[in-house]
């Protein structure tokens, strides 16, 4: 079966070794060359992928059966629109149903109209008077969100990225003058406290099926200090729970998705695809952070390499709203690490050589993924900072650049990956406490 697969992250790349596993023929749409992505398809097609006309008329050409998107720049777009209306069944959700992700406002109202549980307290503002009045009044720790994509970097939080109340009013003026995220309006949230968890699920529009939880952790350095980058590292448990979590809070949560999927069904704009919720495990039981429409980066790379059975076969049932009640995965804990160049999350760089011993990553048990590697000449490099004719929100995660991704189960994995990997070393910035 021909296979679009559109992306050419560390994401996209588990994806594509999951439909390979079944014998998928894989056409690439990427704006880099992925080397893992590279050497198992059929054909690829380099530039932006949000190019949708350009991609899907490409995918046409080519009599490709099944697609599966894997950024949320093209969801946003409306390429499942545009490739449903060539007749190729699609894993990922329309561009109405995207709006989970690329709108916060939507979100929010949807859950407060239909009282789906797992909502923080939030406001919506887009006047500078009426926020600087909310702010004086408050007298709580808030967060400020854009309401549109902005790559990763959009939400402020109070005590992270702001302390006062006039660093607030500067950032909701920025955003106004600025629109960041797409519009001249913002949204607050009440802000909250607890153990961030990711959840992803597939969906055909009315079968939610749940993948194991995992975690993901974003700071640069060990200790969880340093900058915030895309994502250091994340891992899943053998139970597929989480160890501070229990199975009513996974209940909890997979009810605030349930819950979504119901209404967005009830209003005409059914979700189809990969829903990926990231939660706050409070002390009132887990709140909904976001909403993404896409596989989790990195927690994909968990999931994905413990998924048991046949992942083409359940995409394209996914795509045709036909989801078995359940699926499996091993009982097995998995760990994911980046290894990237020093320098990484504050002072990214690109265009150096890399230098993968994979043979012997690959004895140690463990699983390579690129994210952010340019295969050009018969050698690796770390992909250039918007490379090839890219959109500048073409991905969510910026500050991932030159990564490789290491998968590791545990007990088959060692440590001794990382001896088998050259990156060069960055300037100025040591990368570590
Ligand atoms: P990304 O693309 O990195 O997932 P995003 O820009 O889509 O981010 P969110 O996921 O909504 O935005 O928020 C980013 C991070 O900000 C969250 O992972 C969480 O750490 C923090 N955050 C968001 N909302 C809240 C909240 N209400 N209370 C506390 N922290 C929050």
């Amino acid at each position: 079966m021909n296979v679009l697969v559109v992306g050419g992250g560390g994401r996209e790349h588990a994806i594509v070794e999951a439909l390979h596993r079944n014998h998928a023929d894989i056409f690439a749409a990427m704006a880099n060359q992925n080397p893992g992505i590279r050497r198992r398809s059929k054909d690829v097609l380099l530039g932006d992928v949000t190019a949708v006309e350009r991609i899907v008329s490409w995918a046409k050409e080519r009599a490709v059966d099944l697609a599966v998107i894997g950024p949320e720049a093209p969801l946003e777009k409306g390429i499942t629109d545009a490739l449903e209306a060539a007749g190729i069944p699609t894993v990922g959700p329309s561009r109405e149903a995207a709006q989970l992700e690329t709108n916060k406002e939507f979100t929010r109202e949807l859950m407060r109209r239909e009282e789906i549980p797992g909502r923080p307290q939030f406001w919506a503002f887009d006047n500078l008077g009426g926020f600087e009045e909310f702010v004086n009044d408050s007298d709580f720790e808030f967060v400020i969100k854009p309401l549109g994509l902005t790559g990763g970097k959009g939400v402020r939080v109070w005590g992270d990225h702001f302390s006062t109340k006039a660093e607030a009013l500067a950032y909701g003026r920025e955003i106004l003058e600025k629109k960041i995220g797409g519009t001249s309006r913002f949204l607050v949230e009440e802000k909250l406290v607890g153990e961030e968890f990711s959840l992803q699920a597939f969906c055909d529009g009315r079968t939610l099926v749940p993948m194991p939880l995992a975690q993901d952790h974003k700071r640069a350095y060990e200790g969880d200090k340093g900058p915030n980058t895309g994502g250091m590292g994340s891992y899943s448990n053998a139970d597929h729970l989480l160890p501070f979590l229990t199975k009513q809070d996974f209940v909890q949560a997979f009810e605030t998705m349930t819950r979504t999927i119901q209404a967005m069904a009830s209003r005409g704009t059914p979700f189809k695809g990969i829903l990926y919720g990231g939660f706050m495990a409070t002390n009132d039981g887990p709140k909904l952070l976001e909403f993404n429409v896409r596989f989790a980066d990195p927690e994909s790379m968990n999931v994905l390499p413990i998924f048991e059975g046949d992942f083409l076969d359940l995409c394209g049932r996914l795509a045709t709203g036909n989801l078995p009640a359940s699926v499996k995965f091993a009982p097995q804990a998995t760990v994911c690490k980046y290894v990237v160049p020093m320098g990484y999350g504050s002072r990214p760089k690109a265009g150096e050589q890399l230098k993968v011993d994979e043979e012997s990553i690959r004895r140690t048990g463990a699983k390579l993924f690129f994210a952010s590697v340019e295969g050009k000449g018969g050698h690796l490099w770390l992909a250039p900072e918007g490379g090839g004719a890219a959109q500048g929100r073409r991905r969510e995660h910026p500050p991932h650049r030159g990564e490789a991704l290491l998968c590791e189960r545990r007990g088959e994995g060692r440590a001794s990956v990382h001896d088998h990997l050259a990156i060069p070393r960055g300037r100025g910035n040591r990368g570590g406490p």
